[in-house]
């Protein structure tokens, strides 16, 4: 095999090590996750409307919502208390973040498999030259 052939084997070797140790290092964070909500939760601030009420001068209510699709792709919609809101918005965070840590896993496991076969390729022997013998 020609040195410059072994070259690109070794700079795409080098490429997948790299990216090992980083899948390597999303799955040991991934695994650490103990409470994933799915759903976003969001601050809602809003007028009601009605006439007198402290949110016409511009003192707005407050609620948490948290967001979700149910089993048929619903959107529902939760309003959550201030206690609900401490004990789930550290769990919603936390699924955002498993599911980009996720996504990056996938993208990264793609990339190593198109390494994988440009190693292949690079590495390929040749075959002996020789006279195709007629049939
Ligand atoms: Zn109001």
């Amino acid at each position: 095999m020609s040195s410059k052939h072994q070259e690109k084997a070794s700079r795409l070797r080098q490429q997948v090590r790299t990216l090992w140790h980083q899948m390597n290092a999303d799955l040991e964070r991934v695994m650490t996750y103990r409470s994933l909500l799915k759903g976003s939760i969001y601050r809602w601030e809003h007028k009601c409307g009605r006439q007198g009420c402290h949110c016409a001068s511009g003192e707005l209510h407050v609620h948490w919502v948290l967001s979700y699709y149910d089993r048929t792709g619903k959107l529902v919609k939760l309003y959550l208390t201030e206690e609900e809101h401490a004990i789930l918005h550290g769990p919603a965070k936390a699924h955002k973040e498993y599911r980009e840590i996720r996504a990056r896993l996938v993208r990264r496991h793609s990339e190593v498999m198109a390494l994988l076969d440009q190693l292949e390729k690079a590495v390929q022997a040749k075959l002996p030259e020789r006279r195709r013998k007629k049939r």
